[in-house]
């Protein structure tokens, strides 16, 4: 019998980025498909990325993930990039085609996929309330709004960001969007039927911050989604569920997006209840 030695690689590059912890749950998916690939997590400073792209391509590594600093850079390296994540403005995800590099977004449609794992369609005509303007936000903005959403309100502390991500809808995409400006405890309006904290507030481990809202604005039967993967019950969604909303949380996106990573690599469904278990044990949770 013939022996083959050679795992097929793909990885991570970042800066900090050694406490990522897609490793976890994309090993952990490889093991339960007995597949021979790896998953590299490899610190790249960012006057470093071009050469490591370089090396992704001469390694032939069948693709990448990045992350901070590098979602933005990484698009000029490219020779196509998806156009959900041309209108996101940024890159998590590159497959290598034959030497072909091509450029995705999954944050925004592992979100989508845990909304609608959850609760079926209810993105078509929603109207969405949206805690922050950074990567993940837009992400989500733009996959809700090309998943159908009709409204989105944009609540973020910065306003030029929170501006430019409405601009990005209102031009680019058929949803309504406008921005609505952050001052004391903000009282979700009550057209909100798809609340969204997209800001890194309550991330570990200030596990005791939540986004600075009138909880009490919550109205019962909202959907009320977290970004924050650790820790998944958020103080956020605590609050909310006790104000009736039902609840998704961001371990769901977490797993999904590498779910849709791992597709776009592999070719394979992923294991995710594997993925879901690898995390939560790393998690302690
Ligand atoms: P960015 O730095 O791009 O954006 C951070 C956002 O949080 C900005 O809108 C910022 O507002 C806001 N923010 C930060 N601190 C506060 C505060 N004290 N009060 C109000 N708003 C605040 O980060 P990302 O978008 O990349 O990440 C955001 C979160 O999403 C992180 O916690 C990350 O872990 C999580 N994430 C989860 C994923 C998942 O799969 N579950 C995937 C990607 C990210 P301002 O513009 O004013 O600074």
């Amino acid at each position: 019998m013939t022996r083959n030695y050679k795992p097929e690689l793909v990885g991570v590059f970042g800066c900090p980025v050694a406490e990522n912890p897609t490793v976890v749950m994309m090993e952990a998916a490889f093991r339960h498909l007995g597949i021979d690939w790896r998953y590299l997590t490899i610190e790249v400073k960012p006057e470093d990325l071009a050469d490591a792209v370089k090396g992704m391509k001469a390694f032939n590594m069948r693709g990448i993930n990045l992350t901070i600093p590098h979602k933005i850079e990484v698009m000029r390296y490219l020779h196509e990039i998806a156009e959900d994540a041309r209108l996101i403005g940024a890159v998590n995800t590159v497959v290598n085609d034959g030497g072909r590099l091509r450029g995705e977004n999954t944050d925004g449609k592992g979100f989508v996929r845990s909304l609608k794992d959850e609760f079926g369609n209810v993105m078509e005509g929603s109207r969405v309330c949206l805690l922050g303007a950074g990567g993940a936000a837009r992400a989500i903005a733009v996959e809700l709004a090309l998943a159908g959403a009709a409204e989105a309100t944009i609540v973020n502390r910065s306003r030029a960001k929170g501006e430019a991500l409405v601009a990005t809808l209102n031009a680019r995409t058929k949803c309504r969007a406008r921005y609505l400006s952050w001052e004391g405890a903000l009282k979700i309006p009550e057209s909100a039927q798809i609340l969204v904290n997209a800001t890194s507030v309550g991330l570990f481990p200030n596990i005791d911050a939540a986004p600075n809202i009138d909880y009490d604005s919550i109205r019962n039967g909202t959907i009320v989604c977290d970004v924050i993967p650790n820790p998944p019950r958020s103080l956020f969604l605590r609050r909310a569920e006790a104000r009736g909303a039902r609840t998704i949380d961001g371990l769901g996106m977490l797993v999904n997006q590498g779910v849709i990573g791992f597709k776009l690599w592999t070719g394979l469904d992923a294991p995710r209840p594997a993925m879901i278990k690898a995390l939560t044990k790393e998690f302690n949770i």
